[in-house]
Order: C-alpha cells, then sequence, then structure tokens
C-alpha cells in the first residue's frame, strides 16, 4: 500500500541537516484506497477489504559527503 518517504539529508562536511520534501511512493495494489488500481466503484465492502489509510512514513536519512546546498551557495566547500 501507499507511503510517504520521508527524507532527511545530514551533510557530513558542514553537519547541516536538511529535511526534503515528503515523497508519496505509490503501490500498484488493487486493495488499496489510494492506488491507481483501485476501482472508483470498488462497493460498499470498501471500508472491510481495502486499505483506507496509508502505511506509516518511511524514513531514509542518508549521510551525504558534501556540504549542503547553502553552504554550496555561500561558498563554503
Ligand atoms: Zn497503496
Ligand atoms: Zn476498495
Ligand atoms: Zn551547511
Amino acid at each position: 500500500m501507499c507511503r510517504y518517504r520521508q527524507v532527511q539529508n545530514t551533510y557530513s562536511r558542514c553537519g547541516h541537516i536538511i529535511r526534503e520534501p515528503d515523497e508519496l511512493i505509490p503501490c500498484a495494489d488493487r486493495f488499496c484506497k489510494f492506488s491507481a488500481y483501485h476501482p472508483a466503484d470498488c462497493g460498499p465492502n470498501c471500508a472491510k477489504t481495502c486499505w483506507q489509510y496509508r502505511q506509516f512514513p518511511e524514513q531514509y536519512h542518508p549521510l551525504i559527503n558534501n556540504v549542503c546546498p547553502n553552504c554550496y551557495r555561500a561558498g563554503l566547500r
């Protein structure tokens, strides 16, 4: 089922942490209300047969061996 990915980059060369906008990762599950494969006319049992809410977000915290974009723009490299 669909979930959000929360990306938070840590830049090791300046120590700044930058949170990216949440990314929606869609699924291809017929039994997920948010999926593109879920029929619009799923029927009255939709609440029982299908996922009605998204999964807990996936946390993605990569460590990037560089300075952050702000520091890069400020000329600190
Ligand atoms: Zn889904
Ligand atoms: Zn449904
Ligand atoms: Zn920085």
